[in-house]
């Protein structure tokens, strides 16, 4: 029984598999490196899995990545011994997309105006092995998992359906063929048959890959002629391991894009290496974009961790704190077993040392580029800060820091976010607080009646509108000495001294003036209010509701209650 049948792409998937197939993306190339880093990750999975499991049978002494070229019928084929898949995991890893933050990224998509932040929106997503569609009319994956006797046949033309069936022998691991599109072999510089030019991509995107990618090669027989040798044509040398010196730029930003599938370049690199008794190298990376998933639940953090090049595992959330969880990269710890488990990693002292130090270099990195590259800063705060900005709760001992390095929208540039620091030399003598006001988005924290004195009298005010500032705003400990103050709770004193000492009859002569309708009202409203009192902060509003200095603000009130307190 082969069960034969044909199954139709996830609704996602489709929509997906769509835009390659019409290639909305012009660098078409890069498919072969999404081949190859599937092949590359099936490769540790399976070392790491036989060597966990003693009773899987496999050979893991000659783990390679082939490349096949057949001109004839025009295919090229990845072939891996790696892993490899079961039926139901080729139904799933292969017929859906699972990867969090795809129905975000279709929603954009459709909004998108033109070709170009489409193709951008791809790039930042990465799409994996449905890039094959890009180059292929028909794509074959011939699969057996490692440990299984029945091998997996999936076939399709990328057009909503594909045909899957049982066989009953195939080698170990997948093969992936694609039947090139006809277009693409005019061009000597699309045509994916000519090995000169295959080579020449593994070489540029894929030469870190540490296991060995092989290809039959012609080369000059010594009489004249030519002879075709099997020939490995990566270098394998694991980035990460080596001086830094001795790798260029566009090596790491390909380790970059393998690790992260993102398809843009990184924001900024950070390397890390301890020697010694405990001993271990660091590759990071930050991002140019947020991914579409930074603030949702089932989100992921990004850094792998090998132990002396063995790929242990993804998403290793003991090396980097949650407000981190946008660095990408890759961390090598000699002294580790290969069977740690993530509970083993929370517990592990030298684990922990390894992640204060990898924050301490990121909030540094951070520092430096604000210090000397603020275009690029202005970037990473556009994209990160809201995230960062969790660390100020969540991260006690780097508040000071991360404080230094953040930035906040202000009164003071509509356009431009403000550092504190900035703030601080701007800030009116006599002033003793950093001002502030939170609020559900810009525009109701601007309009807000509490802004209106402020305002008036040139106070420079922070506008707090993501849903974290009510979090950490009451609880830090102020920056450079200076307390945050809301200028929507208690009282608030603006007048300089001299206006102080004029105003003062005035004000006992108003509160005489007023005092019967005040006590009126605090009886009339007082199921609602607290007090109604008389307020030198507002200029044109009659009225407005303040908090007592140490009230929840109505947005965390609103968050607690959402959590259900
Ligand atoms: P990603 O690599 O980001 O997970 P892909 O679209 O490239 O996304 O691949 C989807 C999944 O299919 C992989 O996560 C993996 O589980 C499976 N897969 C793809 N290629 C192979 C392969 N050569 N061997 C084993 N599994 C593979
Ligand atoms: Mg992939």
């Amino acid at each position: 029984d082969t069960q034969f049948e044909t199954l139709e792409f996830q609704a996602e998937a489709r929509q997906l598999l769509q835009l390659m197939v019409h290639s909305i993306y012009s660098n078409k190339d890069i498919f072969l490196r999404e081949l190859v880093s599937n092949a590359s990750d099936a490769l540790d999975k399976l070392r790491l899995e036989a060597f966990r499991d003693k009773d899987l049978e496999v050979d893991t002494d000659d783990l390679h990545i082939d490349l096949e070229i057949d001109t004839d019928q025009r295919t090229l084929t990845v072939r891996d011994n790696g892993i490899g898949m079961s039926r139901d995991e080729v139904v799933t890893l292969i017929g859906t997309i699972a990867k969090s933050g795809t129905a975000e990224l279709l929603r954009k998509l459709k909004e998108a105006q033109d070709s170009t932040a489409s193709q951008e929106l791809i790039g930042q997503f990465g799409v994996g092995f449905y890039s094959s569609f890009m180059v292929a009319e028909k794509v074959t994956l011939l699969t057996r998992r490692a440990g299984e006797s029945q091998a997996t046949r999936w076939e399709s033309a990328g057009e909503g359906t594909y045909t899957i069936e049982t066989l009953d022998e195939a080698p170990q691991g997948t093969a992936v063929t694609l039947h090139l599109k006809p277009e693409d072999t005019d061009d000597q510089l699309f045509d994916y048959t000519n090995t000169q030019k295959v080579m020449g991509i593994v070489q540029r995107y894929s030469d870190f890959i540490t296991w060995p990618i092989r290809m039959a090669v012609d080369r000059p027989d010594g009489e004249g002629g030519t002879k075709r040798e099997v020939e490995t044509v990566n270098s394998m040398k694991a980035l990460w391991a080596r001086p830094k010196d001795e790798a260029s730029e566009e090596e790491y930003k390909e380790f970059y894009k393998h690790i992260s599938h993102d398809w843009t370049d990184p924001l900024e690199t950070v390397q890390l290496r301890a020697e010694g008794t405990f001993e271990y190298q660091a590759l990071l990376f930050i991002p140019a974009h947020a991914p579409l998933d930074l603030f949702m639940r089932e989100r992921k953090r990004g850094v792998q961790l090998y132990v002396k090049r063995v790929f242990i595992m993804d998403d290793c959330e003991a090396l980097i704190p949650e407000y981190l969880r946008f660095v990408k990269g890759v961390v090598d710890a000699q002294d580790l077993s290969l069977n740690v488990s993530r509970e083993i990693l929370q517990q592990d002292r030298q684990i922990q040392l390894i992640r204060k130090r990898l924050v301490k270099k990121v909030l540094s990195t951070v520092k430096t580029m604000m210090t000397e590259d603020t275009d690029r800063y202005r970037t990473f705060w556009k994209e990160f800060g809201a995230a960062v900005k969790e660390g100020l709760v969540g991260d006690p001992e780097n508040q000071e820091t991360i404080l230094d390095i953040a930035s906040f929208a202000s009164t003071h540039d509509a356009e431009q976010p403000t550092t504190l620091r900035e703030y601080i030399e701007r800030m009116k003598e006599g002033q003793e607080h950093i001002y502030y006001l939170t609020g559900a988005s810009r525009s109701a924290v601007e309009n807000s009646p509490h802004m209106e004195a402020f305002t008036a009298k040139g106070y420079e005010v922070l506008i707090l509108a993501d849903p974290i500032d009510e979090m950490w705003v009451e609880s830090v400990n102020g920056f450079e000495g200076k307390q945050f103050q809301s200028i929507a709770k208690g009282q608030v004193d603006l007048d300089t001294e001299e206006e102080k000492k004029t105003s003062e009859s005035e004000r006992d002569q108003q509160q005489q003036d007023f005092a019967e309708l005040l006590s009126w009202m605090t009886t009339s409203l007082q199921d609602t209010v607290k007090e109604v009192r008389l307020s030198a902060r507002l200029t044109t509003s009659p009225a407005c509701i303040v908090g007592d200095a140490h009230d929840v603000t109505p947005t965390l009130e609103k968050m607690y209650r959402a959590m259900g307190q």
